[in-house]
């Protein structure tokens, strides 16, 4: 297993990061938007791949 497909997943309201997850660059050259639950904003919100 690669850490170079690990990403990181932060909520678009509160930045912070609360998932990771793993993806194959080389297949996916998007950004990973994921609508998922922040237990910070206590809501779901949008989460998007950041380094
Ligand atoms: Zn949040």
């Amino acid at each position: 297993m690669s850490q170079a497909n690990l990403i990181k997943l932060e909520c678009s309201e509160c930045h912070r990061i609360n998932y990771y997850s793993q993806k194959n660059k080389k297949t996916n050259k998007d950004r990973l938007e994921l609508k998922k639950y922040c237990r910070w904003c206590k809501k779901h919100t949008l989460h998007k791949e950041t380094k």
